[in-house]
């Protein structure tokens, strides 16, 4: 029977795991799998940290329903009645700009009347189908060029770099357009234009029945779990007990006599696996380490994708304190306003179990590539810095029940102009490997769903190639 193992126990791993078993229960064959992962648990940078009835979120908040990925696995797990949609309130977006709270406009008519642009901002915005056509001579543009050609300027200091902070806490000058959104790069070369190519789907959704959503912010709903993200990694991690194996790390892996050959260490204590097929669910970075005797080319490839740090500031206070309704999703902060945080999520407005009654958690956010030394700042530092932006940006002046930080400092891979040739060359590299797989959120999406859908292939892949 033949071996496969999974180094990684992120969602990314845990993922690919799943639909292993799946596509060779499928294709009626046998193969042994083993998850290995470092830490003492598994899910990687999803957790939900339990404290006095607060339910905070180390990393991700929940998924979108606009792709399918996720929802599908949910189904599959059994597990429907333990989903739990955002309220309307994830709807009610702001962006903090010129010194104060705006709302972003959900609406056309709600975009006139908006006090978010200028009115020359706004004009230059419905120029959009008569921007200018992207250069045969770039390659790959960056978003920050991509979204002045198409947008404007003021469009990409108010909407857009927030949108790429919220996302990848990252700098749009500097992330490929191709590979951070491959969907909107698509549609401006498929219908010339962003807004033709809306309508165009607007339309086609329409001639299918399907209904309209308008939103200011990413399409579908935001959706979590009745106790937070962690009972995605906990149903996953149960269902593959067997071969899960945590508190042991993958430091080598070498080529022997046509299968891998995993030097590991448990414990302190090092010890060697072999297998037939291997997937590197780590972060790029510790794949680039372990896969170095393997290829130098492939492990250079691998280094050269940048993290960006970020800290959740968790802050967990007593309504009535507040002097703040929080009624809505939370805020980001466009580079230009110079401000400490780079946004904040009302988690409990939007997901009413995050906070026991009668209490709201907030979420900020700290760091990024915009200001990275910040995130690994101390913990009571990072505290005391979120309640003054608090006070400052949101007027709360409330002594925190609670403050935890988590702190990420290789929190969120950077998809720079250039990403899509480092692909390429990594497929190149792995060409020469029968059974080696490259899956987390550092190449084809950072998004759940994305992690959820590349598993998903990779598992088909890998079991095409064994059967
Ligand atoms: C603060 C934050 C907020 C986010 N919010 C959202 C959100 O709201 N919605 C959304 O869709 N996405 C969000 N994301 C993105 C999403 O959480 C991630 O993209 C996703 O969780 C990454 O999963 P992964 O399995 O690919 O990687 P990871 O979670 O990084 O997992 C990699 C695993 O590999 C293990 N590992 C590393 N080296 C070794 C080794 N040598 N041997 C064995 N094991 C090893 C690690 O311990 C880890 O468990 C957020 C991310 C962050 C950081």
């Amino acid at each position: 029977m033949p071996r496969i193992a999974v180094i990684g126990a992120g969602i990314s791993g845990l993922c690919t795991a799943h639909y292993l078993v799946r596509e060779l229960s499928a294709a009626q064959r046998d193969a042994e799998i083993l998850i290995l992962e470092s830490e003492e648990t598994p899910g990687g940078k999803m957790r939900t940290v339990r404290q006095d009835g607060f339910n905070m979120e180390w990393g991700p908040n929940g998924f979108l329903t606009n792709k399918p990925y996720s929802l599908d696995l949910v189904r599959e797990l059994g597990a429907e009645d333990r989903l739990s949609p955002s309220s309307d309130l994830a709807r009610k977006r702001f962006i903090y700009s010129g010194g104060a709270l705006q709302r972003l406009p959900e609406s056309p008519p709600a975009f006139l009347k908006s006090k978010l642009m200028t009115t020359s901002g706004k004009l230059r915005i419905f120029m959009e189908p008569f921007a200018k056509p992207p250069s045969r001579m770039v390659e790959d543009e960056s978003l920050g060029d991509f979204a002045r050609r198409r947008l404007g300027p003021e469009a990409l200091e108010k909407l857009i770099d927030p949108m790429v902070t919220g996302i990848f806490c990252g700098d749009p000058e500097r992330m490929s357009l191709k590979s951070c959104f491959p969907t909107i790069y698509d549609m401006e070369r498929k219908y010339g234009s962003l807004v033709k190519g809306m309508l165009a789907i607007r339309q086609e959704r329409r001639r299918k029945g399907l209904k309209q959503a308008m939103s200011a912010g990413p399409g579908g709903v935001l959706t979590s779990f009745d106790d937070g993200t962690q009972v995605l990694v906990d149903l996953l991690a149960g269902k593959l007990a067997d071969g899960l194996h945590t508190g042991v790390t993958v430091d080598r892996v070498e080529r022997r006599d046509g299968r891998y050959r995993l030097s590991v260490t448990e414990r302190g204590k090092q010890d060697e696996i072999l297998a037939d097929a291997v997937v590197v669910s780590t972060p790029a970075y510790a794949a680039s380490a372990l896969l170095s005797p393997l290829d130098a080319a492939l492990a250079d490839a691998l280094a050269a994708i940048p993290y960006a740090p970020v800290s959740v500031v968790a802050v967990g206070y007593d309504k009535a304190t507040l002097q703040n309704p929080l009624d809505g999703f939370g805020f980001l902060i466009p580079k230009k306003e110079q401000r400490k945080i780079l946004g904040a999520l009302w988690d409990s407005s939007v997901f009413p179990n995050r906070a026991p009654q009668g209490k709201a958690l907030i979420r900020a956010m700290v760091g990024g590539v915009r200001s990275p030394e910040l995130a690994s700042a101390p913990a009571a530092d990072l505290v005391r810095l979120v309640r003054q932006e608090l006070h400052d940006i949101m007027g709360i002046t409330a002594e925190p029940l609670l403050g935890r930080v988590f702190f990420h400092e290789k929190g969120i891979p950077q998809y720079f102009v250039g990403h899509g040739r480092l692909l390429d060359r990594m497929d190149t590299a792995l060409s020469a490997f029968p059974g080696l797989y490259l899956n987390s959120n550092a190449y084809r999406g950072v998004s759940l769903n994305d992690c959820v859908l590349q598993s998903r292939l990779t598992a088909q892949r890998l079991c095409k190639e064994l059967v």
